[in-house]
């Protein structure tokens, strides 16, 4: 039985569908990041979950018992806000406190949580006198209190600089290790949800388009929402010319361009968009169906570099090592090749 069912969830504001559909589960011990686009329905299928929002239709289960007439304070569940909402008046061990202060032995369990989420020698202190990963960290333990049987974390580093959000990332891992707890966790940073995950879902108007682990979505996108919002990928359009079972061939601005068949149905005339990262992009060898193009600008992220390209088939971007790149620059003519085992290929008309 999984700790966490969410079924056919609907919430409508006026004409906006905001969850269309919502299908979830979520194992015990679980982290799942919810993962989409600005206004895809994220925090609102959190804020349906945590009872501060009721449902036009759905269903929620937390550890076999229905969520839906338990108001928010009994749901047992931990919410943490991308604005930490900690009580500016109260020190951080009272603001830990604060859902279990008339718990037995509550002094004992707030010192447990100061060493778990490592705020050691800063009981005292307010939220004023704390940074902002530190005032996170109070919010975590603030959350994990009253030892909930679910968290939700809504963007909680969003608000971060880069290098902190990288650290605190690994430390709410170790933590909802730590706890085993179910945990959804709502970002639309990638990178972010794919390195703290076990599984991601990957919302989009409304609804989960794909679920899996970060793998199976990096490596195998089901649709051309997820394969144009999860990496970096080169987008082409074109049209089948001839599908056989090993691969399909389409007509890209006059370039033949070939892609490994991938069970999908296509026939020829259909309208395609075939996808190709950027870091599958290769230098052409001799002897390979290639594309010319003129780079653009080569632009140095450290050990790689990103080649912007200008080719018929429309502007390309090429990632490869730092070393290699050394002699891409401004003008320079170079043919590239698009490994049809690295292309995917969706109908043009499912990406809306
Ligand atoms: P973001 O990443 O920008 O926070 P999100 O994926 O969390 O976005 P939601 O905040 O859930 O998206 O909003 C989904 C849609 O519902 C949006 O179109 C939003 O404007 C709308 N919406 C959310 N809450 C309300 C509300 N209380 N009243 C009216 N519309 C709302």
């Amino acid at each position: 039985m999984p700790e966490l069912a969410v079924s056919d969830l609907h919430k409508s504001f006026g004409d906006v569908h905001a969850v269309n559909g919502l299908d979830l589960t979520l194992a015990e011990g679980e982290i799942l990041a919810l993962l989409g686009p600005s206004g895809c329905g994220k925090t609102t299928t959190l804020r349906l979950i945590a009872g501060f929002d009721r449902p036009d239709q759905g269903t929620i289960v937390l550890h076999g018992r229905d969520l839906l007439p338990l108001p928010p304070e009994k749901r047992k569940i931990g919410f943490v806000f991308q604005n930490y909402a900690l009580f500016p008046h109260m020190t951080v061990a009272q603001n830990i406190a604060y859902g279990i202060r008339y718990a037995p032995r509550h002094t004992e369990r707030v010192r447990e949580l100061i060493v778990l989420v490592d705020l050691s020698g800063l009981e005292r202190r307010y939220p004023r006198e704390l940074s902002s990963g530190q005032c996170q960290r109070v919010a975590l333990a603030r959350a994990l209190a009253p030892q909930p049987r679910l968290l939700l974390l809504d963007e909680p580093l969003s608000a971060l600089d880069a290098k902190l959000r990288e650290s605190l990332r690994r430390e709410i891992r170790r933590i909802q290790q730590e706890v085993k707890l179910a945990t959804l966790h709502v970002t639309h940073d990638q990178d972010e949800a794919m390195a703290i995950s076990d599984r991601m879902a990957v919302m989009h108007a409304g609804r989960i388009e794909q679920i899996g682990t970060p793998s199976e979505i990096y490596s195998h996108p089901e649709s051309a929402f997820v394969a144009s919002f999860i990496g970096h990928a080169n987008v082409i359009a074109g049209t089948i010319t001839s599908v056989s079972e090993e691969r399909l061939e389409m007509d890209a601005s006059g370039t033949m361009l070939r892609a490994a068949a991938s069970g999908r149905d296509f026939h020829p005339g259909e309208d395609v968009l075939l996808f190709c990262k950027e870091e599958k992009l290769r230098l052409a060898d001799d002897g390979q169906k290639t594309v010319s193009a003129r780079v653009i600008i080569a632009e140095y992220h450290g050990e790689t570099v990103i080649v912007h390209l200008e080719s018929r088939i429309g502007p390309l971007r090429l990632r490869m090592p730092a070393g290699m790149a050394s002699n891409m620059s401004a003008g320079m003519q170079v043919s590239v090749c698009l490994p049809p085992e690295e292309c995917d290929v969706f109908p043009q008309k499912t990406l809306s």
